[in-house]
């Protein structure tokens, strides 16, 4: 994780296909953005791993998920895990919560 410097509405967004590596958060209460890389961005992103708390460089703390947005959508970022837990399919949740291991022995059992 690194500082950004504050680019709110100076920012253009850029589409870029490739599979993106980091992305950058707003903590809602100081304003400052923090751009999360590598594993903690797969982290965060997968809403099957716990995670209830970020790290707000501007505050120096971590701080609830609820009280930072994705810096380009706006989209509290906790609303964006629970978003995607909502959109996976129940077998690949099953398997996200590390349950597939059960299921096949399920399948072979019969
Ligand atoms: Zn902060």
């Amino acid at each position: 994780m690194s500082d950004v410097p504050n680019a709110r509405g100076g920012a253009s967004l850029v589409l870029r296909p490739e599979t993106p590596h980091g992305r950058v958060y707003e903590h809602v209460r100081c304003g400052g953005l923090t751009e999360v890389t590598e594993g903690d961005f797969t982290h965060i992103c997968n809403p099957f791993r716990p995670c209830i708390e970020t790290f707000c460089c501007q505050c120096s703390r971590h701080v609830p998920l609820n009280e930072v947005n994705w810096a380009d959508t706006q989209e509290v970022v906790s609303a964006y895990r629970k978003r995607l837990r909502r959109a996976t399919p129940m077998l690949i949740k099953l398997w996200r919560y590390g349950l597939g291991v059960l299921g096949g022995g399920f399948l072979e059992w019969e």
